[in-house]
């Protein structure tokens, strides 16, 4: 997935990687022995009812607290994990601890995001339900959070996994919908559940009217065909007040929570309205 989250955050980190690709190899190596020690970490951010805020689910987000370079963003390593191999291990890692951490959140869903690469590998869909068993996590309570890149290359291929997981009761998303240009294909194609309003059609929304009915139109558009609808980076009580009022099912973004560890989940769990203050009157 190439659209850069970090893109706003000057990274020196990425800017010397592009120069050297002695430093790239460097990091590589770093990556691979941070995956191998166990080193990386899951943050969760809450996804939430549109109505009445409450957490109905989390979707992990991984990252890297690096000695040298602070808490790295997923931005900066899944693309080279992609590049070097690694892929894999990561993300058998990161479904393995998700799995694990978020079994006792009853009752929530656990969004997990899948790289394109990754669902190419032959082994995909077998290592998804051998972790999901191995850990005991209930599959019906797992979401993937899939982009289109998944589908484009071999749409065969891809719908036959996605068959496949939906047949183990497993949840699937469309991430980032609305910044590729065949979205409408893939969904009718596809056995999505949900789609994710990319965060790009938010942040403009308060300066073009344009925005605005394109996130109205896909509201409509997925509410037509029966999905369950998500917007992504939702900021302001503005924002909350017409999605709710255009009929989003979920909101995420730092208007709630942004990414938190573990802990920090279990804190907010134990509350009785722990957004109510954050909420469109
Ligand atoms: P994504 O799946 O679209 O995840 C949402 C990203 O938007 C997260 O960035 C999140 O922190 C950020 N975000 C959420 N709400 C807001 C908001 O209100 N405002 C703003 N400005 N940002 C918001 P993060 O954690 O840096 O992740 C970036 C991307 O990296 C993810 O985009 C996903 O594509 C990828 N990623 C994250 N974890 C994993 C993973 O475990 N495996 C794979 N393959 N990819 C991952
Ligand atoms: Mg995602
Ligand atoms: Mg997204
Ligand atoms: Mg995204």
């Amino acid at each position: 997935q190439s659209k850069n989250e970090g893109r706003n955050r000057f990274s020196f980190f990425e800017a010397r990687m592009n120069r050297s690709l002695q430093l790239k190899r460097m990091v590589e190596e770093d990556l691979r022995n941070a995956i191998a020690r166990d080193e990386l970490v899951l943050h969760y951010q809450p996804q939430v009812s549109v109505d009445g805020g409450t957490i109905v689910g989390v979707e992990a987000l991984v990252r890297w607290p690096h000695p040298v370079h602070g808490m790295v963003p997923p931005s900066e390593f899944i693309s080279i994990a992609e590049e070097r191999g690694l892929i894999v291990p990561l993300s058998d890692w990161v479904l393995r601890r998700a799995c694990l951490e978020a079994k006792r959140w009853e009752g929530l869903r656990l969004a997990v995001n899948i790289s394109p690469v990754q669902f190419r590998h032959k082994d995909f869909v077998g290592d998804v339900i051998r972790i999901v068993e191995e850990t005991g996590f209930d599959p019906t309570r797992l979401e993937l959070e899939l982009t289109e890149g998944v589908v484009v290359e071999d749409a065969d291929a891809a719908e036959n996994a996605l068959m496949e997981l939906r047949a183990h009761g497993i949840g699937l998303a469309l991430d980032d919908f609305g910044i590729g240009y065949s979205s409408l294909i893939y969904l009718r194609r596809f056995a999505f559940d949900k789609i994710k309003i990319d965060r790009s059609f938010l942040e403009y929304m308060e300066t073009t009217g344009e925005s605005a009915i394109l996130v109205h139109s896909v509201v409509h558009l997925g509410r037509a065909l029966g999905l369950r609808v998500c917007a992504e980076g939702v900021e302001t009580a503005e924002q909350h007040r017409f999605l709710q009022a255009i009929g989003c099912h979920e909101l995420q973004g730092f208007l709630f929570s942004k990414g938190v560890p573990a802990e920090e989940i279990d804190r907010l769990l134990e509350l009785d309205a722990p957004f109510a203050a954050n909420l469109a009157a």
